[in-house]
């Protein structure tokens, strides 16, 4: 079922959960294990993240360098059949222009299709560790509104090939992300928007957007949304800190912002556990808050962590 009908079907907050694939060598197993305590939590779905090649440089017997290409967590495609096949709960597969070109993507999206998986959320993938700056596939697609117009004429049965006669359309639900804080490369706050309304007009059906820790942020950003003339639901994404290192690290990673509060919360901690209890605190306020203000869903960003972010939606069984 698509995303989209979820939130309609339902008159509720529903939850739903991100997850990444193992480290390539670990088997699927271990996404079970991650899952299984997850379930009883009813999740409307569950999103995979795709994460694209790195390059390392191995020494040669000669003594030079090879370029290798290495992919750390491979298998989004696997899991999302995986999860279905097990839980019968819809996957949300995501999928990236970083390192495809558009025959790639067309195949993957056949692949998908021919699964019987309905949803999709489309994204740029960030610069690889080498590059300051994104650089697109050759081939490929430089935004992910770009990479969006392709899914779109594939719902309405274009494909690349124009010699292809009746193609059956495929009949993905389209999410995308936002930034209640901005992106990092946009100009500004209302470029950002400018460009993610262009998503929602090449046919995006809802946003979900970067983790915040200020519901400030994201209630401004939804106030922004609509002012400028984007209606589709905006999911709002949490997540617990979980260690005092995430202080510097989310925010380098992410280009967030964390509240006074929150830090100073955090560097009253004794130990590592009362680091995860405050985190677990701040996010079920977060949560609640936003279940009151009426939004459809809250997408939980696991990051490889279940036992945190099962503490929360337990607060709300
Ligand atoms: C919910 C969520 C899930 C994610 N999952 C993954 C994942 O699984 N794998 C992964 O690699 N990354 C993932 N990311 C990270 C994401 O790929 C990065 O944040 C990336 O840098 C931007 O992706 P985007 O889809 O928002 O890009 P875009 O929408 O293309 O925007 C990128 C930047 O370009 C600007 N822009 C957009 N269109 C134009 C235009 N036409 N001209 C000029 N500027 C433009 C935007 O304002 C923005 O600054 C995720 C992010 C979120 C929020």
């Amino acid at each position: 079922m698509k995303v989209i009908e979820h939130f309609k079907k339902s008159n509720r907050t529903l939850f739903s959960f991100e997850i990444l694939p193992p480290l390539k060598g670990k088997s699927i197993d271990s996404i079970f294990n991650f899952l299984d305590p997850l379930m009883e939590f009813n999740p409307a779905f569950i999103d995979v993240t795709y994460h694209r090649e790195e390059f390392v440089y191995k020494k040669r017997a000669d003594g030079l360098l090879e370029r290798r290409s290495v992919r750390k967590r491979p298998g989004t495609v696997g899991i999302c059949a995986a999860i279905m096949n097990k839980y019968q709960i819809d996957p949300v597969p995501h999928i990236i222009c970083g390192g495809f070109n558009k025959e790639e993507t067309e195949n993957a999206l056949i692949d998908l299709n021919f699964l019987g998986i309905d949803n999709v959320l489309v994204l740029r993938g960030d610069p690889i560790k080498s590059e300051t700056y994104f650089t697109p596939e050759s081939g490929g697609h430089e935004y992910a509104s770009d990479l969006l117009k392709q899914v779109e004429n594939m719902n309405n049965g274009i494909y690349l090939d124009d010699d292809l006669k009746s193609s059956v359309p495929t009949n993905f639900c389209i999410g995308v992300a936002g930034y209640p804080e901005k992106h990092f490369e946009a100009a500004n706050m209302r470029s950002d928007i400018h460009f993610l309304k262009k998503k929602v007009e090449a046919g995006a059906d809802y946003i979900v957007t970067q983790m915040f820790f200020d519901n400030k942020k994201y209630f401004e950003f939804v106030r922004m949304c609509r002012k400028h003339g984007i209606k589709i639901p905006i999911i709002p994404g949490i997540k617990p800190i979980s260690s005092v290192k995430q202080l510097s690290l989310l925010p380098h990673r992410f280009h967030l912002n964390l509240p006074n509060d929150l830090v100073d919360e955090v560097l009253k901690c004794k130990n590592s556990e009362d680091v995860r209890n405050v985190g677990v605190e701040w996010a079920v306020q977060q949560t609640r808050e936003l279940i009151d203000f009426g939004v459809p869903c809250i997408h939980f960003y696991t990051m490889g962590k279940s036992e945190n972010v099962m503490k929360i939606v337990q607060s709300f069984a």
